[in-house]
């Protein structure tokens, strides 16, 4: 078997399934909008909102042929053989990774830019100055770059000092790298935004005697400049235990009235309570061991290299074909189980804030949200099944008010 043929094979089906959500996406804004949400858009929104999300998905469509045709371009026409060429192994991956991260982050960095600064500037979303764009960019193709590096060197040591065994100690390092960067993140989110303590007031009233009364204990409330970038609003919590800290965006406090944020907030309690994120997190790590099963493999499989103009094995041509077409194959398997995992979540957290009074809150609340990011009010069922983590805005209204009575 050529395994460059099947590769590229595997390429083509990545992205025809992407092609396949993004083209159902872009055909869903014709379809009719569910009675209880009819007054979300007046007229005018709802004109912005059908070519907002006609532009949105034309780009996505290119985005994801402009990267199809970079990856297959690159593996067809040999390129990462020419600098990967060093007989040390660490140099070689360091060259091959730093060629494609490089090229791939041009290309997405077209995308990005027309995505953010033309786009979403038009309807209003974007916040970001050129500046703010580019060093956002930079940050992220800086900070990936280093996380790959590092993890495909470990790789590297482990994998050429105990074999095999790398499969054991690897997956758990990777499980231990979850934790570290889900305990970091609060640390990782300073380099782009600031954070204030909530000011005293009515808000704060609420929310602590919420908090207290269901016995959950956070370390602080704080609000994060998300103005700086975009109108869109949010709230969540982050860290564990006793560095648990509930965020706030200073546009969702901007929009929102006290009793609807408080609604939000107990949605996100809601969370807390049932202990979702750890849910979640379990369903990654098993997402994080497969991952590492199929770079074990394509380790080890050293017939793989030669075909692809390698002289002997190449790290940073593994770490490309698992990031490229290998686990984009597999993870639809897990968004489809994550994400319903998480709609049924999000239907019990809804009913949180109903239990705590907030139900009409919530519901008004959920419209302002849905509102500010210009939600897509009735995506195709197709869409939602396969990709959403969060029910429609409908759907969550129908169960929020069946539950009121
Ligand atoms: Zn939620």
């Amino acid at each position: 078997m050529n395994f460059k043929a099947l590769m590229l094979i595997l390429l083509t089906v990545v992205c025809a399934y992407n092609l396949f959500l993004q083209i159902i996406s872009y055909l869903s804004k014709n379809n009719p909008t569910p009675e209880n949400v009819k007054d979300l858009y007046d007229a005018e929104t709802y004109k912005k909102w059908r070519a907002y999300h006609g532009e949105t998905s034309r780009i996505g469509i290119l985005s994801t042929l402009g990267s199809y045709v970079l990856y297959f371009a690159v593996i067809a026409l040999n390129v990462l053989p020419k600098v990967g060429t060093s007989a040390n192994p660490y140099v070689s991956m360091i060259c091959v990774v730093l060629l494609f991260f490089t090229l791939d982050a041009l290309v997405s960095g077209v995308f990005n830019y027309i995505y953010t600064m033309k786009i979403d500037e038009k309807y209003g979303f974007n916040k970001s100055t050129m500046k703010t764009f580019l060093l956002d960019q930079v940050k992220s193709y800086v900070v990936s770059l280093v996380i790959c590096m590092g993890l495909t060197s470990l790789l590297i040591l482990i994998y050429e000092h105990m074999g095999d065994w790398v499969l054991v100690l690897f997956s758990g390092i990777m499980v231990a790298f979850l934790f570290i960067v889900m305990f970091l993140y609060p640390f990782f989110s300073r380099l782009y935004n600031k954070f204030t303590p909530l000011e005293e007031g009515e808000l704060k009233d609420k929310l602590t005697a919420l908090l207290e009364k269901n016995g959950y204990k956070v370390r602080a409330i704080q609000v994060m400049d998300a103005s700086k970038r975009t109108t869109r609003s949010n709230a969540y919590f982050s860290g564990y235990g006793k560095t648990k800290t509930i965020v706030l965006f200073d546009t969702l406090i901007a929009a929102m009235t006290p009793d609807e944020i408080v609604a939000v907030f107990t949605h996100e309690l809601g969370h807390g309570l049932h202990k979702d994120v750890l849910k979640n997190s379990v369903i990654s790590i098993v997402q994080m061991v497969a991952l590492v099963l199929i770079a074990w493999l394509t380790v080890r499989t050293e017939s793989i290299y030669p075909d692809f103009g390698f002289a002997g094995r190449n790290y940073g041509l593994a770490l490309i074909l698992v990031l490229i077409s290998e686990f984009p194959l597999l993870s639809p398997v897990f968004s489809i189980i994550a994400g319903a995992v998480s709609r049924r979540a999000e239907y019990r957290a809804d009913a949180q804030a109903v239990k705590e009074g907030y139900g009409e809150a919530l519901i008004s609340g959920l419209k302002k949200l849905s509102r500010d990011n210009l939600a897509d009010l009735a995506p195709s069922p197709i869409e939602v099944a396969l990709t959403y983590s969060h029910p429609t805005l409908s759907q969550r209204i129908s169960a929020i008010e069946k539950a009121m009575k």
